[in-house]
């Protein structure tokens, strides 16, 4: 009992000390408590030492920069590394339809319908991607933890700020961009995974390096949509290249990416 109210103070210090983050400060009301103790829980395994500022606001998440705790020193092979910390907003009102995402992905059977079930599996299910993406060698930032509403992945950018996304930048060479993409797209798809909202605002470069971002919705080849996602995300690809000077379509990317 004397632990646990120990314990509870911790946690209501460990909050306070968020609401005080002088970048957070706006934001601070978007956390409700049960995100408060998964970030404490990350806190406490050693992933997060402390908490940066916002990145990236959006419908579903916000996007933090963060003091990587030892855990994610381990990992990333660095001292006291940067991670980004995407957190779900679990009651967002205007949430795409997560479910259908989750439509016979064996990884994700028998999830029920209630809607913190579904976020929960839909970070679960990006940490996964990421984790897939990964191993079959597409460069992806590297995934670190998952607590309910939160994941904590590697940050791709430095001190300065975020990388740029593909859309932001002036491709220096969008032959070698594009093979690059092509690349990983057939890589992705050869482990079973459609990236499904791949576009020039989910690559982002960093240090010249092209790294595939928001594998949330990625979906394995089981799914009933998978193909036509393939087929949208090779036209938007084949479209931005396009505009670059590359001569391709989307059709001709889709053989590239299930040829085997
Ligand atoms: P959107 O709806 O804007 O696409 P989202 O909720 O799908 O956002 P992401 O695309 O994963 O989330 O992230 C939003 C933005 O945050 C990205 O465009 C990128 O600029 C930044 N970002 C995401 N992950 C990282 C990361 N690991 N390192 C650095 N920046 C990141
Ligand atoms: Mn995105």
């Amino acid at each position: 009992d004397r632990i646990a109210r120990k314990r509870d103070r911790k946690f209501d210090q460990f909050r306070k000390r968020i609401k005080d983050n002088e970048s957070l400060k706006v934001e601070a009301s978007v956390f409700d408590d049960a995100t408060y103790a998964a970030l404490y829980k990350l806190v406490q395994d050693g992933w997060v030492d402390a908490l940066g500022g916002p990145i990236s606001t959006g419908k579903e998440a916000n996007v933090y920069t963060a003091l990587g705790g030892d855990g994610a020193a381990d990992v990333l092979g660095a001292d006291a590394p940067e991670v980004a910390i995407k957190v779900y907003r679990i009651n967002a009102s205007d949430f795409r339809d997560m479910r259908d995402y989750l439509v016979g992905d064996p990884r994700f059977e028998g999830i029920g319908s209630k809607k913190s079930q579904v976020v929960i599996a839909w970070v679960r299910k990006e940490y996964a991607n990421l984790q897939r993406a990964r191993r079959a060698g597409v460069r992806v930032p590297y995934p670190l933890a998952v607590e309910r509403n939160v994941l904590v992945m590697e940050y791709i950018g430095a001190e300065e700020g975020r990388a740029k996304r593909l859309a932001e930048v002036n491709v220096e060479n969008p032959q070698t961009a594009y093979e690059v993409v092509r690349e990983y797209m057939r890589r992705l798809h050869t482990a079973g995974l459609v990236h499904g909202d791949l576009s020039e605002y989910n690559m982002v470069i960093h240090d010249g390096e092209l790294v595939v971002i928001d594998l949330g919705q990625a979906v394995t080849v089981h799914h009933p949509n998978a193909r036509d996602f393939l087929e949208r995300d090779c036209r938007n690809v084949a479209a931005f290249f396009s505009r670059q000077g590359i001569d391709v379509t989307g059709d001709e990317l889709y053989e590239f990416v299930v040829e085997d």
